[in-house]
């Protein structure tokens, strides 16, 4: 039997599936434990983070009153970190054609009535085109796997791509990239080519049911799948992003997972996950997500994103349109820190004039505009930022890390989001939109606590409404 070992580079011992289980019978046997609860409370409130135990005490708890308490606590924490700001993005399909046989996606290989479609270089610069006369600075690719048709060749070709196009005062700054575990040579020519984040979800860290649901293609391998992340670290990515799919296995277990992951980057590499996302399995082609057991409500949904806060601050947690608005409103607030706009899920799917079905990954529940989502946001007291700064500073890894911990985020992220909100408002808002940002960006303004960065960041703005683009801290 594996032994649980977080920094270990064998899956099974840092994902180690006794330990989960242990952790699961101890959250449930102290999920009432009033004493316990109170003292992980006391320790999460250090914003030094928890470990999986802990976490999962919190997540089991069944008591109304601390469940506020955590409500609480990681709303406060999410405004200590990461203010009022939202980072905005938008996934990119670049193909869909797969080897894999997911049991949860459209994209599997024996789905023969899918339209199969790869984006040609100029198909892909009428797409960013699109996506920058929207607003969009930070895309995140989207493609299945395929060495034959989707070759690392191919992705990095993309990349190349995207960042050359300069359309208006548009460009993409930032390409976060979300294909399947590769070797480490190839996450190096990725670094190589100026990616931000290597995204890849787990789906599911419970080792059986994730054979169970990738029954065929190189997916299958779970060791290769679950130790990627160290891969891509060792290639020199030093931001990656985790995510569980929610609705294939039983929450608890998925978030102890999720959890040790992270602990284990963290005793490995010295850095824990730059982000975390937490999807939904949503309907899609063939797919129908009530076939899965495991769908959880909007309320535990809202309790793992809390738990996932607390849990680990200093994590960026990434929600997508596979939400729809009402639930999007009441996550952000419990610790989300990014979330696309505008988003379609079919590859070419920019250039339609209607939201295409036929190649679609699954079904877009929020299906409002960017500049909806953006008007959206600042009405409900948020700060759209388009901010790319912190990785094109070089501030990735644990500098990253060291920026949050050093409390001069207020002094960095926050100009940088008014700066970039500035450009947007300029260049693609509507009417309406452009009145209350500029009145967003002014009463925001005083919130910068340093008097040179005040003064420096009022002097860019001035610089945008005459034209010049790109300032950053
Ligand atoms: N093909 C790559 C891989 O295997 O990791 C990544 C790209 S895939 C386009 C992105 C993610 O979409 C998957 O990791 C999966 O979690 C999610 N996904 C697949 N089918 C879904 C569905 N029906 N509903 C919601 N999300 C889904």
């Amino acid at each position: 039997m594996a032994q649980y070992n977080p920094k270990s580079l064998k899956a099974e011992e840092f994902i180690n599936h006794e330990e989960i289980i242990e952790t699961l019978e101890y959250a449930e046997k102290n999920k009432n434990n009033i004493t316990l609860i109170d003292e992980i409370l006391e320790k999460a409130k250090q914003r030094k983070g928890l470990t999986h135990r802990e976490a999962s005490v919190l997540l089991a708890c069944e008591n109304e009153e601390k469940i506020e308490e955590i409500y609480n606590l990681a709303e406060q924490i999410k405004k200590d970190f990461y203010g009022n700001r939202i980072v905005m993005f938008a996934p990119l399909y670049l193909s869909n054609y797969c080897v894999n046989g997911c049991l949860y996606c459209p994209y599997h290989l024996k789905n023969k009535h899918i339209a199969r479609k790869k984006l040609t270089q100029e198909e892909i610069k009428k797409e960013v085109i699109a996506l920058q006369d929207m607003g969009h600075k930070r895309l995140a690719i989207e493609a299945g796997e395929d060495p034959v048709n989707n070759p690392i060749e191919y992705i990095l070709e993309c990349i190349n791509t995207i960042y050359s196009i300069k359309h208006k005062n548009g460009a993409i700054r930032r390409v976060n990239v979300n294909i399947a575990a590769t070797t480490v040579e190839n996450y190096k020519k990725l670094h190589d080519a100026g990616i931000g984040t290597y995204i890849l979800f787990q789906e599911t860290y419970h080792k059986e049911s994730y054979e169970r649901l990738h029954p065929t293609g190189p997916k299958h391998n779970y060791a290769y799948h679950t130790e990627a992340m160290d891969r891509a670290m060792e290639g020199g990515i030093d931001d990656v992003g985790l995510g569980v799919l929610f609705g294939l296995e039983m929450y608890k277990y998925e978030f102890a997972g999720l959890l040790m992951h992270a602990e284990h980057l963290e005793a490995v590499h010295g850095v824990g996950p730059h982000t975390i996302s937490v999807p939904r399995v949503k309907k899609a082609d063939d797919i129908d997500p009530d076939e899965f057991d495991n769908g959880i409500s909007d309320d535990i949904f809202c309790k793992i994103a809390a738990c996932i806060r607390i849990a680990v601050p200093y994590t960026g947690m990434i929600v997508s349109t596979r939400e729809n608005q009402s639930c999007r409103e009441k996550i952000i607030r419990l610790g989300v820190s990014q979330i696309s706009g505008g988003s379609r899920t079919s590859v070419g799917g920019y250039t339609e004039e209607e939201r295409p079905h036929d190649t679609e990954q699954f079904d877009v529940s929020d299906q409002r505009t960017l500049d909806e989502v953006v008007n959206w946001l600042m009405s409900t007291g948020y700060i759209p930022s388009f901010c790319t700064a912190c990785y094109r500073e070089g501030r990735t890894g644990d500098r990253f890390m060291s920026l949050c911990k050093s409390g001069q985020i207020q002094n960095c992220c926050h100009p940088n989001a008014l700066m970039t909100l500035k450009e947007y408002l300029m260049d693609y808002a509507s009417e309406d939109t452009k009145k209350i940002g500029e009145a967003l960006i002014k009463a925001e303004l005083e919130n910068i606590p340093k008097d040179k960065v005040k003064e420096i960041c009022k002097e860019n703005l001035q610089k945008i409404e005459n034209g010049i683009r790109d300032f950053r801290f």
